[in-house]
């Protein structure tokens, strides 16, 4: 990445066939994977941007949170490449990437409010200025994407889930009437793990429930809380931008509702492209040259941290 914004490459070796067999990731599998790939997408990753190591300023790379033995050969390889470059290394927050996705699209407008919704996050995060992170409110059992895998194994669709509901609501109707958990009055965090069980209940008592209408269901009820919430974190703060993030962002039902209410409302939104909305390296690249202006970058002694705290 040049500048911040130009995108160079962002080449992405997804392991998702690998996981399917096994119905969702496998930490060990994970590591060995990351180790086998990761030389041979570094090199590709320079070839397809046409630059060579000694072209680059600074390296970025997830230093947390997740799973450690994943991160942790992200982190070496960043450090081996920091040291023979002779450039700084960067350490980037997984959540500020895919916040920071959304810089590769056009510049974050200062403050904002973000709705990061992916597998292992549901949370609200105001941000003042670029590198400033307040969390407003989180989920308190399952994450939004981590609901759509759990229910999408409850109606026999593959791993991950989330894409296959969000097709299969397409051709279904809302007819079931599931649990909005609006937690206590004024919240702003989240709970999912109810709506889950309760679809698994509806799949027990009406064994002839259309899949397509269950799905409809379900991802209303996401969706409903999901752009209240968010809505809500916006006029509490007072803020006019709201910046969707994560992997549920690719979520069809949730971009049409809340534009919607954006555009009610008269709040501006940004929705990252598909593609940058699962994990990718660009958006690492893209909140590490942040912290790279900012003057906030890492020794060699840098560890992976599976629970980093954002900010
Ligand atoms: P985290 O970022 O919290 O560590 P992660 O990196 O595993 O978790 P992402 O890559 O951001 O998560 O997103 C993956 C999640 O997004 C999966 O749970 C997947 O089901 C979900 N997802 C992807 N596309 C859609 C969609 N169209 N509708 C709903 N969910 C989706
Ligand atoms: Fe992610």
């Amino acid at each position: 990445m040049a500048d911040g914004r130009e995108l160079l490459s962002n080449v992405i070796s997804s392991q998702m066939d690998l996981h399917r067999r096994f119905g969702g990731v496998v930490p060990e599998v994970a590591s060995r994977r990351h180790v086998e790939r990761i030389t041979a997408i570094l090199q590709e990753a320079l070839d397809r941007a046409g630059v060579r190591l000694g072209d680059l300023s600074a390296v970025a790379v997830t230093q947390g949170p997740g799973l450690v033995g994943a991160l942790l050969i992200g982190v070496s390889a960043a450090k081996a490449l920091s040291f023979a470059a002779g450039i700084p290394l960067v350490a980037v927050h997984h959540i500020a990437g895919h916040i920071y996705a959304n810089q590769l699209v056009e510049p974050l407008r200062f403050p904002l409010v973000s709705l990061v919704v992916s597998g292992g996050h549901t949370e609200l995060i105001y941000m003042p200025a670029h590198n400033r992170f307040e969390r407003l409110g989180k989920t308190r059992d399952d994450a939004a994407g981590e609901a759509y895998d759990k229910v999408a194994r409850l109606l026999g669709l593959p791993y991950p889930g989330g894409p296959h509901i969000d097709r299969l609501a397409r051709e279904g109707k809302p007819v079931y009437s599931l649990p909005r958990a609006w937690l206590d009055r004024d919240s702003l965090d989240f709970s999912f793990s109810g709506l889950k069980t309760a679809v698994g209940n509806l799949i027990r008592q009406e064994e002839k429930a259309n899949p397509a209408d269950v799905a409809a269901s379900f991802q209303e009820a996401v969706v409903e809380v999901l752009t209240e919430k968010a809505i809500a974190a916006v006029k509490r703060t007072g803020v006019t931008e709201l910046v969707l993030a994560g992997g549920v962002s690719a979520n069809s039902g949730l971009r049409e509702s809340l534009a919607k209410r954006c555009a009610e409302e008269g709040i501006r939104l940004r929705i990252p492209p598909p593609v940058l909305c699962t994990d990718n390296a660009a958006m690492i690249a893209a909140a590490g040259t942040y912290r790279l202006w900012d003057g906030q970058t890492a020794g060699l002694d840098l560890n992976a941290a599976a629970n980093l705290p954002l900010g």
